[in-house]
């Protein structure tokens, strides 16, 4: 059966010509679910809980890219390093020092990217700004060589008021850009702004976001 219909064939059009990656956000998704997407192409695959990740990396193919984007404790980093290729989470300090402990235990370096708060709501994860940059410049970046920063990550307000996830969203991009200026201005891995979901990825990508996780809208 044709699938030129599904979301995932419009969705995946419209972040080529964006420049964007366009990772599917998989949790609570079957591996049937799952797998009509890689068919269809997709690579990369994102889950919010360390165990469910865990459970379905060993089973999907091999060339999957899976990154988590969920709350991590301290205690699940060794478990998920085997697997994940981007951790987009990292938003304190002492995960930040485990995951660096772990990488180098088992001689890896790993993606992460710094999951700063934009959201008004008290619930979201993150860096504020102002933390952020303290770590940043007591050179944590530069002590911590097997965690190689790729750039930012954020979630906006969960609202109806598209104001305001606009303003949100344009604050992560001057974030990226200062925190590029100021202490990645070398690395050129430093390129990747994680941000716009199933409600607000177009916002999004107008405002300057590389990397979009989209969930509900491709599995439906
Ligand atoms: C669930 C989730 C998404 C995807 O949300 P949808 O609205 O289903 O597209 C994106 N980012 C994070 C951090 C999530 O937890």
């Amino acid at each position: 059966m044709p699938k030129s219909d599904h979301p995932y064939i419009q969705l995946s059009e419209i972040c080529r010509q964006n420049q964007a990656t366009l990772v599917a956000v998989s949790k609570t998704r079957s591996i049937e679910e799952m797998d009509e997407l890689y068919q269809m192409g997709q690579r990369v695959f994102a889950e919010n809980k360390p165990q469910e990740l865990i459970k379905k990396a060993p089973i999907m193919p091999s060339d999957i890219q899976w990154h988590l984007i969920g709350h991590l404790q301290t205690n699940k980093v060794k478990s998920i390093l085997p697997f994940v290729t981007c951790i987009q989470s990292l938003d304190r300090e002492n995960l930040w020092e485990k995951i660096q402990e772990e990488a180098v235990k088992s001689s890896q370096t790993i993606s992460c990217l710094l999951q700063i708060k934009i959201a008004s709501e008290e619930t979201k994860f993150g860096w504020s700004f102002a933390e952020l940059t303290e770590a940043l410049a007591s050179g944590k970046h530069l002590s911590f060589p097997n965690v190689q920063l790729e750039g930012v990550m954020g979630m906006a307000s969960f609202t109806a008021d598209e104001g305001q996830v606009r303003a949100e969203m344009k604050q992560l991009k001057m974030y990226f850009d200062q925190l590029k200026q100021t202490y990645f201005s070398f690395n050129p891995e430093f390129k990747t702004i994680s941000m716009g979901m199933s409600g607000d990825y177009k916002i999004a990508l107008e405002e300057g976001s590389n990397m979009i996780r989209v969930g509900s809208l491709l599995f439906s």
